[in-house]
């Protein structure tokens, strides 16, 4: 049987809840709960290497640390007081922490490899794994609707807007993501309803918009789209953004911006109401089918003009669209069923990421050089979260893993 805490005055500890972690200015864990003796405390904890530590930051002066209940420390080198000459309970960790733990603890810390655990990790039983996945998931999730959460700021809580222009963000991949953005600013979802039904009007609009009309070209379709152009320019006020802000530079034919407007067009010809669409999704086959757009048969001759010859007018790939539920869709749907309180909505999310194959990556394939095997896109992106904002940031005593290895006396 483990022995029972003792704060440094003697008395019997019991935490009862550790509370939730702080990661701003204040204590480091709010609303915990400690039983010293017979009395129960409910208030928040503070944790410093030294107990002189809480002098040194002025804690004594600072009324966010008036309710702390509970000072940990490494080491009690002092005693240390409330505003009111009482002692705050300490409990010293010093003598607790088995040395073995401690050892490894420092040698995570220590590791020059890509990651710390690299030569030493052990995996937890599959069930916590999963559990650790599920969480890290839904952190990543998080982490992603940030951006959409500051659109649908812009966009007054307009959920089909943001979504429009979080879905024309991914048209422009990393390189032409921001001109993509200025192109539905710029155009109005609601300009686009309104012409939904004519793909040359839908084309003239996002090809005008996009600056791509201002210029004069031998083409009769292109003429046709400018004359187009010119008159919805009018009627609806729109300002074409600079054509020089697209980069054809350093990008692959099936991903010049010509190719992604073509596609854009398309998607939106054959797709209104596209948010409400994903949200009736039932399957992942629903979703894939419903960014599977054919483009308009008619070549685009922007596909064939200066600079673009090796241009092909080509429907999304399968490895596309799996892209883009992975990195755009499938967070919007998860965020819409938690801020609708429709919880249903994000599980089937969740759900949809195990249905999508794992992404071929640099990170995936360092997991599985470690043995991992990553079966769906719920895995992989997991992973993805746990370099990217726990390895890179040796926080090993928040990871799963870095706990099966400090608990593991074969490790
Ligand atoms: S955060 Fe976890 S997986 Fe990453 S290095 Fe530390 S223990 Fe290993």
């Amino acid at each position: 049987m483990k022995q029972p805490l003792k704060t440094s005055n003697g008395n019997t500890l019991l935490i009862v809840h550790s509370g939730t972690i702080n990661t701003d200015a204040g204590p480091d864990f709010f609303n915990a709960k400690v039983k010293i003796d017979d009395t129960l405390w409910a208030g928040n904890i503070e944790i410093h290497i030294n107990a002189s530590d809480w002098k040194n930051h002025k804690h004594q002066s600072d009324k966010k640390y008036d309710n702390v209940i509970l000072h940990v420390v490494y080491h009690y080198d002092t005693e240390v007081f409330y505003a009111n000459g009482k002692p705050i309970p300490t409990l010293e960790i010093k003598n607790i922490i088995p040395p073995l733990m401690l050892r490894k603890y420092h040698q995570l810390q220590l590791q020059q490899n890509t990651i710390a655990c690299e030569k030493i990790i052990v995996l937890p039983s599959s069930l916590n794994l999963t559990n650790w996945l599920g969480r890290l998931l839904i952190e990543r999730l998080q982490d992603k609707c940030e951006f959409f959460e500051s659109l649908l700021i812009q966009n007054n809580n307009h959920w089909e807007e943001s979504f429009y222009t979080i879905t024309a963000r991914y048209f422009g991949m990393k390189t032409n993501a921001q001109p993509f953005e200025w192109l539905a600013q710029n155009l109005p979802l609601s300009v686009l309803a309104k012409h939904k039904n004519s793909l040359i009007q839908v084309e003239a609009l996002v090809f005008g918009v996009a600056g791509f009309l201002e210029e004069d070209y031998q083409n009769s379709y292109i003429n046709l789209m400018k004359r187009e152009f010119d008159f919805l320019k009018t009627k609806y006020n729109l300002k074409p953004i600079d054509k020089s802000v697209w980069k054809f530079a350093r990008t692959r034919p099936a991903n010049f911006p010509s190719v992604r407007l073509v596609q854009f067009a398309s998607l939106i010809y054959h797709s209104s109401h596209l948010l409400s669409k994903v949200l009736e999704a039932k399957n992942i086959q629903e979703l894939i089918k419903l960014y599977s757009i054919n483009p308009n048969k008619k070549l685009n001759p922007f596909l064939f003009i200066a600079h673009q010859t090796n241009a092909k007018q080509t429907p999304l790939g399968k490895s596309s669209i799996e892209l883009l539920l992975i990195n755009t869709v499938l967070p919007v749907l998860f965020l819409y069923g938690k801020r609708n309180d429709k919880e249903e909505l994000s599980e089937r999310a969740l759900i949809f990421y195990e249905d999508i194959k794992p992404e071929n990556n640099a990170i995936s394939r360092f997991w599985q050089s470690l043995g991992i095997e990553i079966k769906s896109s719920f895995e992989s992106q997991a992973l993805i979260q746990l370099k990217n904002k726990y390895c890179n940031e040796l926080k090993c005593l928040s990871c799963n893993i870095g706990k099966e290895i400090l608990l593991n006396n074969n490790a």
